[in-house]
């Protein structure tokens, strides 16, 4: 059977051990096998999003602004959690990319073809 992986980590700060002192970045990597997406919401919300495949380009993008998760850890169990925020896109976002679809795919023709344009001449300057 195919499995279907990603992972995220979305780094998340703690607040700081002391006023003042810079918030350390948390590494919390998790797993989601064969991810799928249920009841996404009809409220959307928009994120300026990029992604390391097209680097240098943000673009807003609009997706679900809340969802019900359904995967399976490393163990084979199975999963679900309702999700928001960040997670919530993040997740639609990595999900994307199983199906060989970018964010910048998700944007009008016009916003698609300037975000290509600039990543043309990001590529010749490099
Ligand atoms: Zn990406």
């Amino acid at each position: 059977m195919p499995l279907r992986v990603l992972v995220i980590d979305l780094q998340e700060r703690d607040a700081p051990a002391e006023e003042g002192a810079p918030a350390e970045p948390v590494r919390n990597p998790r797993v989601f096998v064969n991810p799928q997406i249920l009841e996404p919401s009809e409220e959307h919300s928009i994120y300026n999003e990029g992604c390391l495949s097209v680097p240098e380009i943000y673009a807003e993008v609009e997706r679900p602004a809340a969802i019900r998760a359904r995967w399976q850890d490393l163990d084979g169990t199975v999963r679900e959690e309702a999700m928001d925020g960040l997670m919530a896109t993040c997740l639609q976002h990595e999900m994307d990319h199983l199906e060989g679809v970018l964010f910048i795919d998700r944007l009008s023709r016009l916003k698609r073809t300037m975000a290509l344009k600039k990543l043309e001449k990001l590529r010749k300057a490099a």
